[in-house]
């Protein structure tokens, strides 16, 4: 997985690299890149947790956090803003969803 990440880090940055000129990626996007880069990689940092209940040591790694590349850090914060939605701003009331789509021609009325 790490190897992925990297050669698709490598790529992106040869694909926006414009050596003539010397134009690169913006310093964020490098950072974002990088940070996914080392996201959940062992090597790269990582808390050493005990369980009491199975009373078993665990290495986990530590997250890049990053807002835009990194689909396992988007995932968690995804999760961690419905799990908000419920527990602090939806009242307890049955919700329901409803979505409205207008034909092409209904669009014009605007
Ligand atoms: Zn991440």
């Amino acid at each position: 997985m790490a190897k992925i990440r990297i050669l698709a880090a490598i790529v992106i940055n040869a694909l926006w690299t414009d050596e003539a000129s010397g134009k690169t990626l913006p310093k964020f996007v490098t950072d974002e890149l990088h940070g996914y880069m080392s996201c959940g990689i062992l090597g790269r940092g990582f808390a050493h947790l005990y369980c009491k209940t199975y009373r078993e040591y665990h290495a986990v790694a530590f997250s890049c956090k990053t807002r835009a590349v990194c689909p396992s850090c988007l995932g968690r914060r995804m999760s961690e803003g419905a799990l908000n939605l419920v527990d602090h701003i939806l009242p307890d009331v049955p919700i329901r969803q409803f979505v409205l789509t207008l034909p092409f021609c209904a669009d014009a009325i605007r």
